[in-house]
């Protein structure tokens, strides 16, 4: 066809567009702001040590799933790439006590029943369940937004489970499900790991990607996965253009022409597809009046539809001794500490060891997690202003954070190098990420998840891909978003010829 496209943005969802934009005959120049692509999917060395930024599961590992086929599609995945796979999705350790999320249901199921016998009937309530939403799917072949009401019902029923979740939980929050039990372990358990105000039903289903055997981790991590990707981009003809970034797209006619770059440079095309966060793209790359009406409601709504950030920190793991922690996503109770405007009680942290060549043994990685949401961002944004006291505060957050570790894991006493400390702005900075969130927004009880075309309000040529289209936002949702993003690209250029 030799129409040229011109791809914003190099995360997974621009990356993804590129290649089926490829598949689909288009010239594809993506142009990307920082140095390596990648966007949120990334991870960096410090000190000899690799701390991978993403990757905890990826959704779509078992060769069954059509998620995997995507994956494949773009070289992320395919027969030489080994998955790794956690035993369990998360646990919590509190008062001298481990509530495990097993991957094997009926595992975790008993040893919630040996620690909270009396929440049997909650109990046997909520695996159920778990069971039942392992029917979760990510739609592959067309987005929610562009299906008919007959697709989207086919679609529905082949998640016929979920009717089961969602007459169960549907109408709770997290910290409602908490609720339901009598056991503090066992509620704490069910809000250590989210926001409280966030809707049950997103629990049980991302413990139902761990239980259904579809999430997991493929060696070489982030970084590897996004080199795979831009590799397969690359040899079927993509042109990468790193450090480039976007500044406008002249429209006219209703027709974007030319993209400009902040470097002064100016690229005509025939098609554009934004692949940037969605913030960044209406935030001056085009207008915000073509924004759709969804979408606009998400960032006009913030009580019925939430972001989700944190503030990390790494440690390497000083030798190849034991440390007394294992490997997966662990919370454990400690004294409180401020981060952000949060004082939590307790701390999640994970441990990478499970890749022979990211992780050898003397050079494990221990990250730290707390939770920050949008209030916490604002708290973080002004204090970037004055970078001294934003760099004090990391550190001083940082070093909370060993103090905990080593008080918890004593082994670990003396052994820790603080690598690097992390906020929600870095993820603003890194690759411009409204609130620094990681994923997209989270809808709250009582409001839809929502889905959003990817095209743009009074625009023919310009397409949106990104893990902003859909709620919960992630990976999947990342990548899928590209393939319909050059399906839509398609689709106009067969209805012009
Ligand atoms: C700490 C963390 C952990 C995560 N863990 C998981 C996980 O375990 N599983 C999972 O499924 N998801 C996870 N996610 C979410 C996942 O990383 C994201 O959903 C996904 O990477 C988003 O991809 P994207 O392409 O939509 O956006 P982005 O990754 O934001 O990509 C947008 C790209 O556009 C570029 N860009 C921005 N402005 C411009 C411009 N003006 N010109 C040119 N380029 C521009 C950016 O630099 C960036 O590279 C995690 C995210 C984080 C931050």
């Amino acid at each position: 066809m030799n129409k040229k496209v011109v791809v914003i943005g190099g995360g997974i969802a621009g990356l993804s567009a590129g290649i089926y934009a490829l598949k689909n005959g288009f010239a594809v120049d993506l142009y990307e702001k920082n140095s390596v692509p990648g966007g949120e999917c990334t991870g960096w060395d410090r000190q000899g040590y690799h701390i991978d930024n993403c990757i905890h599961w990826l959704t779509g590992c078992r060769g069954e799933d059509e998620l995997n086929q995507i994956w494949r599609d773009l070289g992320a995945l395919d027969d030489g790439v080994s998955i790794y796979r956690e035993p369990y999705f998360y646990r919590l350790i509190m008062d001298g006590n481990t509530l495990h999320f097993w991957s094997d249901t009926e595992r975790a199921r008993r040893e919630f029943m040996d620690l909270a016998p009396e929440d049997e009937d909650e109990i046997n309530r909520f695996f159920d369940c778990v069971k039942y939403a392992e029917c979760v799917r990510v739609p592959c072949e067309k987005s929610l937004a562009e299906m008919n009401p007959i697709e989207y019902l086919r679609f529905g029923m082949t998640m016929a489970g979920m009717g089961r979740v969602i007459r169960e939980y549907g109408e709770d929050s997290v910290d409602d499900l908490a609720g339901h039990f009598r056991n503090p372990h066992v509620r704490e358990m069910m809000r250590c790991y989210m926001n409280g105000s966030y809707k049950a039903v997103a629990l049980l289903s991302s413990y139902g990607f761990y239980s259904s055997g579809t999430a997991g981790i493929p060696m070489g991590g982030s970084v590897g996965m996004v080199r795979r990707i831009a590799a397969r981009f690359e040899a079927m003809g993509g042109k990468l253009h790193m450090g480039m970034a976007a500044k406008h797209i002249e429209i006219r006619d209703h027709l974007a022409q030319t993209v400009t770059f902040s470097d002064g440079s100016a690229v005509s095309c025939d098609a554009v597809i934004c692949a940037a966060d969605t913030a960044v793209t209406f935030g001056g790359l085009i207008a915000a009046d073509h924004m759709d009406r969804k979408l606009r409601k998400m960032y006009e709504t913030p009580g019925g539809y939430k972001t989700a950030s944190g503030f990390q920190a790494a440690f390497g793991i000083i030798g190849d001794a034991d440390c007394g922690v294992e490997s997966g996503s662990t919370v454990f109770s400690c004294d409180r500490f401020r981060v952000g405007r949060q004082e939590p009680g307790h701390m999640g942290m994970r441990v990478y060891d499970y890749d022979p060549d990211l992780f050898p043994a003397d050079r494990r990685v221990i990250q730290c997690n707390i939770l920050q949401d949008a209030e916490d961002y604002e708290y973080w944004r002004q204090l970037y202003g004055d970078r001294e006291r934003y760099q004090a505060e990391k550190h001083r957050i940082a070093e909370e954070m060993r103090s905990r570790l080593e008080k918890n894991f004593p082994l670990l006493k003396d052994r820790l190098i603080l690598l690097d400390s992390y906020s929600p702005m870095t993820f603003t900075k890194w690759c411009g990420a409204y609130k620094g969130a990681y994923m997209s927004f989270f809808e709250q009880k009582g409001h839809k998840s929502l889905t959003v075309k990817n095209r743009v309000r009074g625009l023919r040529n310009v397409f949106l891909a990104s893990q902003w289209l859909s709620t919960n936002g992630g990976l999947p949702m990342a990548v899928t978003s590209g393939k319909f993003a050059a399906q839509s690209l398609a689709n106009l250029y067969k209805h012009m010829t």
